[in-house]
């Protein structure tokens, strides 16, 4: 049988790591042919997996780790690169299937690259159409690829949407943890540190989206990135604060009738359905109990403690690049949080800021994401230096 060639852009990360143990569950180096594996700064790691699959090529997007890497692999015929410019080339060779699992707009070049080269896209990273909005999807109709939603609950709005019927679908119910500080009052969120911050109650992600699901920042670019890619006119995006992450998302039908996905909180059902598809594969991840799980709880989300939502909604009826504003902003925002720049609840403030300030560009071009990108970032750097809420 024909081995599937894969890459996997972001192999180091959570997502990544994760893609990596489904590859393995679906047959490993018999069934699939792994292209390139990138990362960053854990060089290490990079080297062990690419050896482990027996990679084509392990690419660093940091120049200045090429001879570590280089190193780490000599000997075993595995090709080494380094750089932005290097990791664009090799995310754009010819693959079958590419996980998106990058963080932050940086992903957002390779991405398109391995779109353009035809291979079925599993998007893990959200930033590229949060910030690349309608271009990015055009872009990747021009290619003839495939985009799966891998972000949980936007792939379980994808199991569960009749794509047959898309006037039957009144609307999309976004579930949301609520974070860890989900109950806390305002003035107690004020003065958390970047490590309470990042420990969430359900879900074991990355440091930065884990800060983003306790600020709801995470849910409010899943909003842009579900009005991206499921919105239609009269249909409504609600979001719903469900905490104990099982329900992973909904659609209502116009008989009344909701569809819901649901699942133990772990990514490798999402990542292995996108890498099965249109099959669905055996898995081994944990089974629901739900004598356990006992009870499901709701409640809906509280805009004022958590303004990202707002800030999203706002976004999203500004149109044209306003979700690349959000994004830049926030993540230089997240940036400086983590270093204890800013507090937590400035955040929002910043990113409200630059919202109000840059407005919402036209979407006339990719280069046009790239500006957006950076006014953004420009008018939240100013800002990190002189803000405490
Ligand atoms: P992570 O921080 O664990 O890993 C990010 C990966 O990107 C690493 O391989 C890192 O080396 C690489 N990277 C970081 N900065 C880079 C840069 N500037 N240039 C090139 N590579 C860079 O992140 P993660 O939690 O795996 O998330 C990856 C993406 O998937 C994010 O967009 C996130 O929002 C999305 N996502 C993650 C989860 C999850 O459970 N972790 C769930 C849904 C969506
Ligand atoms: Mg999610």
């Amino acid at each position: 049988m024909q081995r599937r060639r894969i890459s996997i852009l972001g192999s180091t990360g959570s997502i990544g790591v994760s893609t990596l143990d489904v590859v393995e569950q679906l047959g490993g180096r018999e069934a699939f042919e792994v292209v390139v594996l990138t990362g960053r700064d854990n060089i290490d790691l990079l080297a062990r997996q690419a050896v482990a699959v027996g990679a084509r090529h392990a690419v660093t997007s940091d120049a200045s780790r090429y001879a570590a890497l280089k190193e780490r692999l000599a000997g075993t015929g595995i090709e080494v690169a380094a750089g932005p410019d290097a990791l664009v080339e090799l995310a754009g060779l010819p693959v079958d299937w590419t996980m998106a699992g990058i963080v932050g707009i940086a992903g957002l070049a390779p991405t398109l690259a391995a779109a353009r080269s035809g291979a079925t896209i599993a998007l893990a990273n959200k930033e590229c159409l949060v910030s690349g909005g309608a271009l990015f999807i055009d872009e990747i109709e021009k290619a003839g690829s495939t985009l799966l939603p891998v972000d949980s609950e936007h792939n379980a709005i994808f199991q569960v949407l009749d794509t047959a019927q898309p006037d039957a679908v009144e609307r999309i119910i976004l579930t949301a943890s609520g974070g860890p500080f989900r109950t806390w009052p305002v003035e107690r969120m004020r003065d958390v540190t970047p490590e309470i911050a990042a420990a969430h109650p359900n879900w074991s992600m990355g440091r930065k989206i884990s800060i983003d699901s306790a600020s709801l920042f995470n849910k409010a670019l899943e909003m842009i990135e579900a009005d991206r890619l499921f919105g239609a006119p009269g249909r409504r995006l609600e979001v719903l604060v469900h905490p104990q992450s099982v329900i992973h998302s909904m659609v209502g039908y116009r008989d009344g009738s909701v569809l819901a996905q649901l699942g133990a909180p772990d990514m490798r059902t999402a990542i292995g359905y996108a890498l099965g598809w249109p099959a669905r594969p055996a898995l081994s991840v944990e089974r629901l109990d739900f004598a356990k799980v006992a009870r499901l709880d709701f409640e809906a989300p509280d805009e004022t403690r958590f303004p990202a939502l707002r800030l999203a909604r706002e976004a999203i009826a500004a149109g044209g690049l306003a979700g690349a504003v959000l994004n830049g902003a926030k993540e230089v925002a997240l940036e400086a949080f983590i270093d204890g720049r800013i507090g937590f609840l400035d955040i929002a403030l910043i990113v409200e800021q630059a919202m109000e300030a840059i407005g919402a560009p036209a979407a006339t071009g990719i280069d046009a994401v790239y500006e957006a990108d950076k006014a953004a970032r420009g008018f939240a750097a100013g800002r990190c230096g002189v803000t405490r809420a």
